[in-house]
């Protein structure tokens, strides 16, 4: 596989599967590149409506189409905002808003426990009855305040004890190394030969 539409339009995302799928030689297309519109994502589950873009994208572009769906589940909201995370302070999609009601959530709250999931869905035509599918986790605590200019989203709230550092102040080759989006990359380049 030289080529493959990623199912979503995120420059951010966009930014990470390019980096990790050009040493393999994999060119990553946008759908917006194609002029493919977005697919609903109705589903309570980050594995359904991975597959439902997935599918989505494969059908209209005729070619294999690999979908992320991820986001960022705190324990101490009940694994919120979950598969909300893109839109959880409403439309339009808002990272900065998306952050300040985070933190505005987790005012008080000691227990700081929060992680990233990401499920990767990569099918090789919209019927392909057997898509491949990985997933990674990447566990943090939610900070008091935001720092940070790297990564996207949720980065600037993401704290990694380990590290001393929020995820937004990682170099990208540090984020392509570590986080959930790059261990699903990881688990899915393991199976690929095999498909
Ligand atoms: P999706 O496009 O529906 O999968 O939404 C993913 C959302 O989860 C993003 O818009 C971010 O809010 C959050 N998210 C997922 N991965 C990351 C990450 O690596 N850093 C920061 N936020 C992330």
């Amino acid at each position: 596989m030289q080529k493959l539409v990623l199912a979503s339009n995120n420059p951010g995302k966009l930014r990470e599967f390019q980096a990790m799928l050009a040493p393999l030689g994999i060119e990553v297309l946008t759908q917006e590149q194609l002029g493919i519109a977005e697919a609903d994502e109705p589903h309570c589950t980050f594995v359904e409506n991975a597959l439902a873009k997935a599918r989505h994208v494969s059908k209209l572009s005729g070619l294999p189409a690999l979908a992320d769906d991820s986001g960022i589940c705190v324990t101490a909201l009940g694994g919120a905002p979950g598969v909300q995370s893109a839109r959880y302070a409403g439309e339009p999609k808002s990272d900065a808003r998306n952050n300040q009601k985070l933190l505005q959530a987790m005012h008080g709250v000691a227990d700081r426990r929060a992680h990233y999931y990401c499920v990767l869905v990569l099918v090789r035509a919209a019927a392909d009855p057997q898509p491949l599918i990985a997933e990674g986790e990447w566990h943090g605590e939610i900070a008091h305040a935001e720092r940070g200019a790297g990564g996207f989203g949720y980065d600037p709230l993401f704290w990694l004890p380990q590290l001393g550092r929020m995820s937004a102040e990682l170099s990208c080759d540090e984020k392509a190394q570590l986080s959930h989006r790059a261990q699903a990359l990881q688990v899915l380049l393991q199976r690929l030969p095999h498909a």
